[in-house]
């Protein structure tokens, strides 16, 4: 099963995937988390990464289309994944068109999270004190200052991509505002099972 979770920052995408890796046993394809990896690693492309990341921005289409095609090519990749906060511009859709292509796999959904975005910086303001209860690392883009840069740059460069999989008959929309059994709920629904 290959499958794209959209939605904005904090909408439970990633709470999402790893219910889906747990039930489905395919992996979870996060952007955000390998280009964490990258930067804790130092690698030329976390190096390049950092600031951008840091200030709430975009990272370049280019190097995320790179990171995501050499995923994609891995052995645990083969019976399917989920995409977790790619494809985030309609270039990058266009990238992963080619690329599913190219390997001869297809798209079985793509599942939108609509969520009220007044109500997700006070979610996110929660998700980092829950990480510093846990005596776990607060992600620095979960300042509430560069939160709400990552909603702008949601709203100018991302809300653009579900439209782009409605057009092509492939989009969901499930209602992200639920309690999280019921989303749970909803994409099994969506998926069959
Ligand atoms: P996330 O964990 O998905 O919220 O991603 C954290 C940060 O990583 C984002 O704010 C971006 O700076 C960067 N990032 C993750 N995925 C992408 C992507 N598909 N395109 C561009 N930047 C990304």
């Amino acid at each position: 099963m290959r499958l794209i979770l959209l939605g904005p920052p904090g909408a439970g995408k990633g709470t999402q995937a790893q219910r889906l890796v747990d039930r489905h046993h395919i992996p979870q394809l996060s952007t955000g988390d390998m280009l964490r990896a990258a930067v804790a690693a130092k690698t030329p492309i976390g190096i390049k990464a950092k600031d951008v990341m840091d200030s709430g921005g975009l990272v370049s289409d280019d190097i995320v289309v790179g990171i995501i095609k050499d995923r994609i090519a891995e052995p645990d990749a083969k019976n399917g994944f989920i995409l977790d906060g790619f494809p985030r511009t309609v270039a990058q859709a266009e990238a992963l068109d080619v690329m599913l292509k190219a390997e001869g796999m297809k798209l079985d959904a793509v599942i939108e999270l609509v969520v009220d975005q007044n109500a997700l910086v006070h979610r996110i303001i929660k998700r980092a004190e829950e990480a510093k209860a846990a005596g776990q690392p607060v992600r620095k883009d979960d300042d509430p200052e560069v939160f709400k840069t990552r909603l702008e740059a949601y709203n100018r460069d991302t809300a653009v991509v579900a439209p782009y999989y409605e057009k092509a008959g492939k989009l969901t929309k499930i209602d992200g505002m639920q309690p999280m059994d019921q989303v749970s709920a909803a994409i099994a629904g969506v998926l069959g099972h």
